[in-house]
């Protein structure tokens, strides 16, 4: 951390600076300047944050030099991790496919879409049991009975499963079914049920916030790593912008920003970033060439008929296109398919 000195400080300023710093068990390095001193400090950044250094006579303002993430950060762990959901490895070596259903809405649809995304080479299989909808009145999800579904479609495909939890009070349970839990964006800053996931021992899926800045995401990221579990997928699913053309934008450089700063493995999901179809190709072809770790795909057996997000869903032949053509372009990059 630096201390910037106003351009009038007195010398008993920069003084008083270098002894709050030295009660607070750090050290303080002074370098007069031609028109201002500026003031280093050396120890525990945390401490340092709890002094009223930028209230104190002559101070101009106190700079953050390091992240505030530690544990997902690339500085101590440079080496990208894979994180394991099941038998399926998601990680930098490689590109993962995760397809499925946006919502679980009957046993037949889900079972439709779970065998699409097998044929579609996808690793893990989608879907969701608790939906976050924006309205009170649009579906909800199965709950309990969705869990069960999604059971049935591990056990007839092999896939293992992710699904998102929006409360805390049901993660034990989701967590007996699921391979991986999935944090929504709208619960991305939902502390509570961070720490929450963060004390299971199964991985997390945990997506961009809305209105998230790259910095905040790897900060939810943080918070989940701080309760001892660093097994956890970014997945980066559009931000909300002044564009209508596209329900949210894509942030593909947003994506990279992220995999510079985290060792963990970031994906994209096209389907929520773009909410078309008739988008999801393009984009899931140019997250792969612009080096994401994976995608995930929303797929519905009959997307008119949908419960939730039909507009954005690939039919069952589309994904097993795209899923094609993911693995000629994987291999021309040099990337393998998971
Ligand atoms: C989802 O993936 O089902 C979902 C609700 O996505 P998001 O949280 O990104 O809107
Ligand atoms: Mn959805």
């Amino acid at each position: 951390m630096v201390v910037v000195m106003r351009t009038d400080a007195a010398e008993t300023d920069v003084e008083r600076v270098v002894e709050r710093v030295r009660e607070a068990g750090g050290d303080a390095f002074v370098s007069p300047g031609k028109f201002r001193t500026i003031i280093g400090l050396v120890g525990d950044t945390e401490a340092f944050l709890s002094l009223p250094l930028a209230t104190l006579p002559g101070v101009e303002q106190v700079v953050r030099v390091g992240k505030p993430y530690k544990l997902v950060a690339r500085e101590l762990h440079p080496t990208p991790s894979t994180v394991h959901i099941g038998e399926a490895g998601i990680g930098r070596s490689t590109f993962s496919v995760i397809a499925g259903p946006c919502a679980v809405e009957t046993r037949e649809q889900a079972l439709a879409a779970a065998r699409a995304a097998a044929r579609a080479g996808a690793t893990v299989l989608r879907g969701g049991a608790y939906k976050p909808r924006t309205s009170p009145y649009a579906f909800q999800g199965l709950a309990r009975q969705g869990l069960e579904i999604l059971a049935e479609c591990r056990e007839e495909t092999g896939l293992p499963v992710v699904t998102e939890v929006v409360d805390a009070a049901d993660v034990e349970h989701v967590a007996e079914v699921a391979d991986a839990l999935q944090i929504g964006t709208r619960n991305m800053q939902n502390f509570a049920l961070l720490k929450e996931v963060g004390r299971v021992h199964k991985p997390v899926l945990l997506k961009r916030g809305l209105s998230a800045t790259v910095e905040e995401w790897l900060m939810a990221a943080e918070y989940v790593a701080q309760q001892g579990n660093s097994e956890i997928v970014m997945c980066e699913r559009g931000i909300r912008t002044f564009e209508t053309a596209t329900r949210n934008t894509l942030d593909l450089s947003g994506m990279v920003a992220a995999q510079i700063e985290t060792h963990l493995p970031v994906v994209v999901d096209p389907s929520h970033a773009t909410g078309r179809h008739d988008l999801v190709a393009p984009m899931a072809r140019a997250a792969l060439a612009a080096g994401a770790d994976g995608v995930m795909i929303d797929v519905h057996p009959r997307p008119s008929e949908a419960l939730c997000d039909g507009p954005q869903a690939l039919t069952p032949d589309e994904v097993e296109a795209l899923g094609a053509e993911l693995t000629a372009l994987a291999r021309a990059l040099g990337r393998p398919m998971a």
